[in-house]
């Protein structure tokens, strides 16, 4: 049974499959180790389909880490297409080529693992980030966040995730989220896809 066995970020990375094609520009706004980064760059990218992944992270030890993980794990043509930037990804818009629709923005929201927990994703800017990736976003596409709230602020940024979710249009939106009742501070799974 998938949640039983399968952390949220896998989760997560299932129902990507399920969206995203080879070819599609996508985005990931909280880089970190890189995982979620080399996840997608292999979703969107062989050997004839140039797909992007545009990658960032507000610490420069992130996208290090991230680089070095896809240095690593892709062949160097798949490599070039993941373009990665130390950049707050409530700026997003400035690091992605004028006028381009993407299909899917990725969030795992809260700290770097292994790193420092004081550099943490916080409401304000996760709030922006969201809407930023909301304009972006293609019809079919979907915005994706992994939110932890067992760490303190972490409930109150997924409140605010959770109140810009259910304010979408739901003729424009299906909005949901995946929550384990009785582990309460498992992380939580928001998807919000754009009809
Ligand atoms: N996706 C990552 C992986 O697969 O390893 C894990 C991400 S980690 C839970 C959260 C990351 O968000 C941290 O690396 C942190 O530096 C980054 N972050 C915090 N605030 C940010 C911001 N305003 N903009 C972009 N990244 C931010």
């Amino acid at each position: 049974y998938m949640f039983g066995q399968k952390k949220a970020t896998e989760v997560a990375h299932l129902i990507w499959k399920l969206v995203v094609q080879k070819g599609d520009t996508v985005v990931d706004a909280t880089c970190g180790n890189g995982n979620d980064t080399l996840a997608l760059a292999k979703l969107v990218v062989d050997d004839v389909a140039k797909g992007c992944v545009y990658g960032m992270d507000i610490q420069d030890d992130a996208i290090q880490n991230t680089s070095s993980l896809l240095d690593q794990s892709l062949d160097r043509n798949q490599r070039k297409y993941v373009k990665l930037f130390s950049i707050c990804h409530s700026r997003m818009v400035e690091v992605l080529p004028k006028n381009i629709s993407v299909r899917l923005v990725a969030f795992n929201l809260g700290y770097l693992p292994g790193g420092d927990k004081g550099l943490i994703t916080n409401s304000a800017t996760t709030l922006l980030a969201l809407k930023a990736a909301k304009e972006l976003l293609l019809p079919g596409g979907i915005i994706s966040v992994v939110a932890y709230v067992g760490h303190p602020g972490g409930r109150e940024e997924y409140e605010i995730v959770r109140s810009f979710a259910a304010e979408l249009p739901a003729d424009k939106w299906v909005c949901s989220h995946i929550q384990m009742l009785n582990k309460p501070l498992a992380p939580v799974l928001v998807f919000l896809f754009k009809r």
